[in-house]
């Protein structure tokens, strides 16, 4: 059998995934990703990564990117979280919502001196939306930043937030002055060491990474750091919508990963006489997880290809429900039929089992996706015009 996962592939892109895959096997990143259990961030893959031009593919070229759209991300992503989950949530925070927004939104001398210190690699990126009181409930949010004349300053806490060591910069969701609802959330940029900025507490997470809690305690920055103001909430959503493809790339190749894992497995190991994967049970097992890869993986491409520059709400939305979903339940599947085996921090599935738990909490939570595609199904849905315009086949 022979898989089609190409199909909708450039010949460009498919250089580029082969490119990502020959560094992954080469510096063994399915091997190595055991290290990365304890917390520490995977420096090392993401320099190799940035040496091969990955970390400057959501920039534009005149700031030393190579400006690709959302799908080549998204594929480069499912390559790396095939072989390492750490590697692959750091990348997502190197090409997803915040490097966007900046890309996007922010003014001409921020964009020039940033932006090609991450396409390097030198300069790391974080996103602070969750607050400790309210994660889903985005219109709740308490940090507000006062403009005064030339300056911002920022006061609030934010959680769970990945790379809060690492990061140098800080996309903060915020309210600006504080104007209440959604509307008046828009975004500032704060730099690590300015002061007021303050890590306080940190929590190791069951995937291996630390997130961390942020107090910004009368944090001044320039007023040119506001990158957007009351008003630019929509532009920040449809920035999101970026990690509502990039999110579920990770879950579709840690899917892949734990059926690699799985067939081999079952082709080695012997019961009775007989190699596991001879059982009737276990073949079907492995077809329903091969089916459930695929057909995650033709929603999820299909929604990063109405990426213009951003994705589609409603589509990168069914793909991330499903995908997220089903990389659990193949996930799951995959561990069973290595046994005890598969409970054991030495064999990757266990990792991956870990890690992929990740995709339903952050980028969009499974439930509020699912309001917002069954409000617009009851609101838009057409019998007439069947599934057009809601899905488009
Ligand atoms: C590994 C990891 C990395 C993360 N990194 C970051 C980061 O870098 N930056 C950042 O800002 N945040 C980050 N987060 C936080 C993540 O974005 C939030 O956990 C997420 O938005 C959910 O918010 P919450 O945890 O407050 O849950 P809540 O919003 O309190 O939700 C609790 C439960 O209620 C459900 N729910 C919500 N709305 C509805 C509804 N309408 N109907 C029914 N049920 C509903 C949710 O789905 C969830 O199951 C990260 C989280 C994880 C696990």
């Amino acid at each position: 059998m022979t898989t089609n996962n190409r199909i909708m592939m450039t010949p460009e892109q498919r250089a580029l995934v082969d490119a990502v895959r020959q560094l992954a096997r080469d510096k063994d990143f399915r091997g190595n990703s055991i290290k990365y259990l304890d917390g520490t961030y995977p420096w090392e893959n993401l320099n190799e990564l940035a040496k091969i031009g990955v970390l400057g593919m959501s920039i534009p070229e005149q700031y030393g990117g190579s400006d690709l759209p959302v799908f080549d991300t998204a594929l480069v992503i499912e390559e790396v979280a095939k072989n390492c989950y750490a590697t692959a949530m750091a990348l997502m925070g190197m090409l997803g919502v915040q490097v966007r927004v900046i890309s996007n939104f922010a003014p001409e001398d921020i964009k020039r001196d940033i932006l090609p210190k991450v396409a390097s690699g030198e300069v790391h990126l974080a996103v602070c939306m969750t607050e400790p009181h309210a994660g889903t409930d985005v219109p709740n949010y308490k940090t507000n930043t006062v403009i005064k004349g030339d300056r911002a300053v920022v006061n609030g806490v934010k959680t769970l937030i990945s790379r809060a060591n690492e990061a140098e910069w800080f996309v903060v969701f915020t309210r600006i002055d504080g104007t209440p609802g959604r509307e008046g959330i828009g975004c500032v940029l704060v730099n690590r060491h300015s002061p007021g900025f303050e890590v306080t507490a940190r929590y190791h997470t069951m995937g291996g990474e630390y997130l961390a809690e942020i107090q910004f305690n009368n944090v001044e920055v320039p007023v040119e750091n506001v990158i957007l103001r009351q008003g630019g909430f929509k532009k920040l959503l449809s920035a999101f919508n970026t990690q509502r493809c990039l999110n579920p790339s990770v879950s579709l190749g840690m899917a892949e990963a734990a059926f690699e894992e799985a067939i081999a497995y079952v082709r080695e190991r012997r019961i009775r006489g007989h190699a596991v994967s001879e059982f009737q049970g276990i073949q079907w097992k492995l077809a329903e997880m091969y089916r459930d890869i695929e057909a995650g993986r033709a929603l999820l491409y299909r929604a990063c290809l109405t990426a213009n520059p951003f994705p589609d709400p409603h589509e990168a939305a069914i793909a991330k429900m499903f995908v997220n979903e089903m990389a659990i339940r193949v996930s799951s599947e995959a561990l069973q039929v290595h046994g005890g085996y598969g409970f054991c921090d030495d064999y990757p599935i266990s990792r991956i089992y870990r890690g992929v738990r990740y995709g339903t909490l952050g980028g969009g939570a499974t439930e509020a996706l699912k309001d917002l595609v069954g409000k617009k199904l009851v609101e838009d849905f057409d019998p007439l015009e069947g599934f057009l315009g809601m899905g488009t086949f």
